[in-house]
C-alpha cells in the first residue's frame, strides 16, 4: 500500500499515511486533530523509474593495475 506523507499548516507537523490509492486525495487529519493539511510529494517508488541509470565507471586500457604488477 503506497505511503503518502501530508503536513499540517496548523502547527507544522509532518506525517504520513499508509492508504489505498484510491483515497490519496483524501483529506488528512493532523494527529493532532488538525484538518488544515497538505499533501506532499513522497518518495515512494510506485512505479519502476523510466530514467537511465548511471553506468559503472569502467576503466580503460589493460592491465589489472597499470603498474608493475602484472609484470
Ligand atoms: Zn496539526
Amino acid at each position: 500500500m503506497p505511503r503518502y506523507d501530508f503536513r499540517c499548516r496548523s502547527c507544522g507537523a509532518t506525517f504520513e499515511l499508509r492508504r489505498p490509492m484510491a483515497q490519496a486525495n483524501d483529506p488528512a487529519v493532523c494527529p493532532k486533530g488538525h484538518g488544515d493539511t497538505v499533501k506532499l510529494l513522497s518518495t515512494v517508488a510506485v512505479t519502476g523509474a523510466a530514467g537511465a541509470q548511471p553506468a559503472p565507471a569502467a576503466g580503460g586500457g589493460g592491465g589489472c593495475c597499470g603498474g608493475g604488477c602484472c609484470g
